[in-house]
């Protein structure tokens, strides 16, 4: 129900930031689509939580605005902004009941009685809490907590947008994989636009229709998972999405070659010279790479043979760098050393980590 727009946004904690690396954001502009389900998915330390304050209206940006569908929020304080967000860590009050925790959203906009009894009742049943309703929150388990916290977040019905920060990090194994399910079906039955922030590539894969994903305090990409997996737009991306990731290798860009140590790895365009002052890498997915016949390809070290019942994965090494090669589980594998050829189109360019487009493109 929200169309969420981040207009040259950047944030620093700092009162005097005067070096890129003072900035917890970095300056971005991009478009949430309003009943997207988004993935915010990066290491530790990017700067998830920052950019889902900001947008709450819990931290106020150092530069640029953020608008709900064409209207200008960012000094709108969190109560008038229409949102609900659910953090890492329950959020409760321990004094009162788990029915009285999760009608407090709705009380407090002055909801009537039967549409409270109603909502906590749906929210209730849908992340089983009903046989707990009567008790007091306090003394109940970390997970039993947070899960009256996703409640809280999940009552309203009116919100335009629920934002989600590593939400489900203190609930079990199992139960994560339920409740990440019944969030998915919330999405599917309402039209409001959520932002699940995780640090774990499955939870935001299952979870989203598209992915952010943030490094350094960058969102490097914004794309479907079929996006991530074909064109990674950052090396980060490249070894992030993936199992193995990506192979990134420091790479000597001439036309349309790579040259790695002694191999010329074909391109499947022609690239204008990156310049020497920036770091100049190429990656190649190992879904990418496979055996070569007679001389053609490249000649690679093979260290090590995985057989992981689908497929083998080669771990090889070239001009001495890790690389590993997916092979389907029937392929021989010769034992004095191996050729790899890989998919001109699969092998792409970095400059700084940054993906760069093939000349004339
Ligand atoms: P993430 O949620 O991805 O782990 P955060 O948004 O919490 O990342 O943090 C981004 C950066 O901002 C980190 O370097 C962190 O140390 C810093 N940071 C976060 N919150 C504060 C704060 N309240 N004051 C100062 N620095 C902060
Ligand atoms: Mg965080």
């Amino acid at each position: 129900m929200a169309r969420i727009e981040l207009n040259r946004l950047a944030h620093s904690y700092k009162a005097h930031p005067s070096k890129p690396s003072d900035f917890a954001l970095k300056e971005m502009t991009h478009t949430w689509e309003h009943g997207g389900a988004y993935a915010l998915l990066g290491p530790s330390g990017c700067g998830k939580t920052t950019l889902l304050n900001i947008i709450s209206g819990l931290v106020t940006p150092s530069q640029g605005a953020v608008l709900f569908d064409g209207r200008d929020v960012t000094r709108l304080p969190t109560e008038k902004r229409n949102i609900a967000q659910v953090f890492q860590f329950p959020v409760i009050y321990d004094t009162m009941t788990v029915a009285q925790n999760l009608a407090f959203p709705l009380k407090n906009r002055g909801v009537d009685r039967a549409t409270i009894d109603r909502r906590i009742a749906e929210v209730s049943r849908m992340l089983g809490l009903e046989r707990e309703m009567n008790r007091p929150a306090r003394g109940l388990t970390a997970d039993m907590k947070q899960k009256i916290s996703l409640g809280r977040g999940l009552v309203r019905a009116d919100v335009g947008a629920i934002l989600f920060d590593e939400p489900l990090t203190v609930i079990d194994p199992h139960m994560k994989w339920l409740l990440r399910a019944q969030l998915k079906r919330v999405h599917e039955e309402s039209d409001v636009t959520m932002i699940y922030v995780t640090h774990d590539q499955t939870e935001a894969l299952t979870f989203a229709d598209k992915v952010v994903v943030m490094y350094d305090g960058e969102v490097v990409q914004l794309g479907t998972p079929q996006e991530l997996f074909e064109r990674p737009e950052h090396t980060f991306v490249g070894y992030f999405i993936g199992s193995p990731g990506m192979n990134v290798l420091p790479a000597r860009i001439e036309g349309d070659r790579a040259h790695v140590g002694a191999a010329a790895i074909p391109l499947g365009a022609g690239y204008a010279p990156l310049g020497a002052a920036v770091k100049s890498e190429i990656g190649i997915r190992p879904e990418f790479l496979r055996l070569a016949a007679g001389t053609d390809g490249f000649s690679v070290a093979l260290k090590r043979v995985e057989d992981i019942g689908r497929h083998k994965i080669l771990r090889c090494e070239l001009d001495g760098r890790p690389l590993a090669a997916i092979a389907p589980e029937a392929a021989e594998i010769p034992a004095d050393g191996i050729r790899l050829s890989a998919d001109p189109a699969h092998v792409h360019v970095y400059a700084d980590g940054h993906r760069v487009p093939a000349a004339g493109r």
